[in-house]
Order: C-alpha cells, then structure tokens, then sequence
C-alpha cells in the first residue's frame, strides 16, 4: 500500500459503504470476491443472495425446485421477451435493494462501480464475449434525464464497457416518449406501458448487443428496447442488469 494510502486508512479506517461497519482484516472481503475494490463488508455480502442457479435458461429469473440447466420460467414459455438471454449477478432483495436503492437515488458512485464489475463477471460467465460487438445502456426519456441529472443505467453501462474493453454506443437507441413508471403497474400492463417506447439506429444492425440496466423485474422495459433493436437489424442481444426480482 502506497504511503498516501496508509495514511488515510489510519485517518478515516475503511468501513462498510452499506451498514459503515469498520472494515478490518478479519471482516475485509478478499479483493477477489467483491471486485476491484472492497466497498461491502463480510455481512453485508453473506446476506446478499447471488442470483445463481437454478433459473430460468432465458431470462434468468431464480426458480426455486428446478432441477434442470435448460428449464425456462412461464413467461419464457409464453415468449414473452425480445432478447436472447438475461443474466444478473445478484437477486434484487437484502443487502443488494440497498446498494441498488443507494446508488439510484443517491449517487453513491463507489457502490456503483462495485455493482459494474460484478456485472462484468457475470456476463465474461455467462454471454459469448467474443461475439459482443456493442455494450448499449436501456435508455431513459430525456427529459427524465435532464431533470435528474443522472442516469444510473448509463452509469453502469460506461463503467461495464470498459472493463470488458467492447465500445458504449450511448445514442443508437433512445426513448421515444415519456412513460408512468413501472413500479406501480403489474403483468401485462407493464408490456403495454413500454411497447413501441424506443426507437434504434441503423447502426446496430448486424451487432451483438449487451443491453445494461440497473434491476430486471417483469423484463418488459428490457423486452422493448430489445424489440426496437432487433428491429433495427441487431443480430442477438443480451440483458445484463445488477439484480433480478425474484417470482
Ligand atoms: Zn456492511
Ligand atoms: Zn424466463
């Protein structure tokens, strides 16, 4: 540890991002489980539940009691999504609502890098990278964007394409119009709430897309974006979001 370093761990000793526990040796997680930076202590990333299998072969979704690697969830069965595959590394409850939360509305931008290179484990596991030509981030309405000031699916898709060194193309697709959130809709009146909401560019025609968002929950806003690029010619495209809610 450089100088510089020691110093300031001595004046203001590291402590958990999340529950601000002090972050000794015997709680530090190893840089190899939590990424390039420790940001979470021991607890906070044992109470985070990876979103590991089983789940769904397609969209990624936990089924509790599936016993097969090529099992699809219903919505799968029904086709109900636009992409070819969505993977996150953590589930969407404990610990990782938090980080998630944190980050989204208030800016912790450590917890954010912390939720990229986890993103970006997750997809050197589980997409083909070498067929990866593009990283794109769902995009926001833009007035949205320009009132908040900041836009943490974008933020996570910059920080993904770098580490897995593919070029962030951030204006090939946008959002064509404002829409409620999701949050307070259900089943299929989230589809219908985004359908036809994003519009590609001809550029991505022939690529294959890794689509970054912060949290996959029904897949619908994913769904469409994925729609507007298959229809603008991409070849496959694979969602990658930090977390997944649980059925
Ligand atoms: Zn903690
Ligand atoms: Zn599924």
């Amino acid at each position: 540890m450089r100088r510089g370093g020691r110093l300031a761990n001595l004046l203001y000793p590291p402590a958990c991002l999340l529950c601000h526990a002090r972050l000794d040796a015997s709680c530090l997680v190893s840089a190899e489980d939590a990424g390039e930076a420790s940001v979470l202590c021991r607890e906070c990333v044992q109470a985070a539940i990876p979103n590991l299998p089983p789940v769904c072969s397609h969209c990624g979704v936990g089924l509790p009691g599936a016993f097969d690697a090529a099992m699809v969830c219903r919505a799968c069965r029904r086709a109900s999504f636009a992409f070819d595959m969505a993977r996150a590394p953590w589930r969407y409850v404990g610990p990782i609502r938090e980080t998630v939360h944190q980050f989204k509305y208030y800016r912790r931008w450590r917890l954010g890098r912390w939720l990229a290179s986890q993103m970006t484990r997750t997809a050197q596991d589980a997409f083909p990278l070498d067929e990866i030509s593009l990283v794109l981030s769902v995009p926001s309405f833009w007035l949205k964007r320009r009132l908040k000031g900041f836009d943490p699916s974008q933020e996570l898709g910059r920080a993904v394409a770098r580490a897995l060194k593919k070029p962030y193309a951030l204006t090939l697709v946008r959002r064509t119009r404002w829409t409620p959130t999701q949050t307070r809709l259900h089943g299929a009146s989230r589809f219908q709430n985004v359908r036809g909401a994003f519009a590609a560019q001809p550029a991505v025609a022939r690529q294959t897309v890794v689509l970054i968002d912060d949290v996959l929950t029904s897949g619908a806003t994913a769904s469409a974006c994925a729609q507007a690029l298959k229809s603008a010619g991409a070849d496959r495209v694979f969602v990658l979001t930090a977390a997944r809610t649980p059925i």
